[in-house]
């Protein structure tokens, strides 16, 4: 199994040492050539989606991840990663993949609660560690969209087909249990495909 991981700008290198602790490989997307290589699975890095969205499209990268995505290929978004799925975005024009049928608010905790931690309950995986910075939250979600976390009533976890989105950043705490969600995610896609 080999995961792809976007590797334009952000907080990749987070996602990689989790792999590595998994002992999952990977290949960082940098350049078109890169997706090309067969992935079994997709990591949408935290970072700025603005910057993010404006390398993927000079890069001539965007068509070719959103045919991706479209088509199936799990994918495990953060924070800014979100953002790049939403279908909409509650204060920002900007549009990016618009996979999963989410209205994103941006930066949506403000200056004061611009970065905090908590612990909350995550469907299914009992209480998770997450970390926000500046991070979105889900205004809205189509019903057939599964909101499978909140903390104080702002939804902050999101699956939809084979995507999943969050607000905060697995990344940064060294808890492997979304990226398990995440990988078993992939092996009952490749048991039924
Ligand atoms: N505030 C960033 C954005 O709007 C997201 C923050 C993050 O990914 N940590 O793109």
């Amino acid at each position: 199994m080999t995961i792809g991981i976007v590797a334009v700008q952000g907080a990749f290198i987070e996602h990689e040492k989790m792999l590595d602790n998994l002992g999952i490989s990977y290949i960082e997307l940098r350049q078109k050539n890169d997706l090309f290589h067969p992935i079994d699975g997709l990591i949408l890095p935290g970072g700025e989606s603005t910057v993010q969205g404006k390398l993927l499209a000079e890069l001539d990268m965007f068509s070719l991840l959103k045919e991706k995505i479209d088509t199936g290929l799990p994918v495990l978004a953060t924070c800014a990663g979100m953002i790049l799925l939403a279908e909409s975005l509650s204060n920002d024009t900007h549009k990016y993949f618009q996979t999963m049928p989410i209205t994103v608010k941006r930066n949506a905790y403000g200056r004061q609660l611009g970065s905090f931690h908590t612990k909350s309950d995550f469907q299914g995986l009992g209480s998770i560690p997450m970390t926000f910075i500046r991070a979105p939250y889900i205004e809205s979600a189509s019903p057939s969209v599964d909101i499978v976390a909140s903390v104080e009533g702002k939804a902050v976890a999101a699956r939809y087909k084979k995507q999943i989105a969050l607000s905060f950043h697995p990344e940064l705490d060294g808890d492997t249990r979304i990226y398990e969600l995440f990988l078993g995610l992939i092996q009952t896609q490749s048991v039924t495909n």
